[in-house]
């Protein structure tokens, strides 16, 4: 499995549409403070079923939202856009290629699509859980996020450890079965 493009369209920053192409081998992202760097790893987690706006620096969802510049009016939709080469069927699906698509509106309401075709969040959110990628893992990491691992309880780290030997989805399963 690996990236292939990430487009993000009034996701935070990113006012116009912008494409970043993924290289195969390891890409790195360079720009002064303020940039746009980490708004590039918010969208990537975002993408893949991202639930908390405190964890992508927001108090509400919709603050994902471009919100205006200078000269600039805010957008009242954010549109991310991942698509992962799946020849090695590393994420349960017989797609080779697979894309997976996010929209918020302001209104609040939202889309999630895999390969075009509608989903509901919990579909998109189990196709990367399965796989142990998904937004707990360690496969995206953000600033601050280090330290919480070796500061954080005992309990805590428990649940990171779980997340990365793919036991979340099977937890999530039994929770909402329990809730039945
Ligand atoms: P650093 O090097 O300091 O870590 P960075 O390149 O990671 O910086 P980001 O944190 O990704 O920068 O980007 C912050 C910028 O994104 C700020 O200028 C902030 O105003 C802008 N921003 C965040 N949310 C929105 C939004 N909803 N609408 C418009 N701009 C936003
Ligand atoms: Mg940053």
């Amino acid at each position: 499995m690996r990236l292939i493009s990430l487009e993000v369209d009034g996701f935070k920053s990113f006012a116009e549409k912008t494409v970043i192409k993924f290289q195969p081998g390891v890409t790195g992202i360079i720009g002064p403070n303020g940039s746009g760097k980490s708004n590039v790893i918010e969208a990537i987690r975002w993408v893949m079923g991202e639930q908390s706006a405190k964890s992508l620096r927001g108090e509400k969802m919709v603050d994902v939202i471009f919100n205006g510049a200078k000269d600039r009016a805010p957008l009242n939709r954010a549109v991310v856009k991942l698509t992962l080469d799946n020849s090695d069927h590393f994420l349960n699906t017989p797609y080779t290629e697979v894309t997976v698509t996010r929209k918020l509106f302001r209104s609040g309401e939202s889309e999630y699509l895999i390969n075009g075709q509608n989903v509901r969040l919990k579909d998109l959110v189990n196709l990367f859980i399965e796989s142990g990628i998904g937004k707990e893992s360690f496969a995206v990491i953000s600033q601050g996020r280090v330290s919480e691992i070796f500061n954080g309880k005992p309990s805590d780290r428990r649940k990171m450890i779980e997340a990365i030997a793919g036991v979340g989805k099977y937890k999530a399963d039994k929770e909402t079965a329990q809730k039945r």
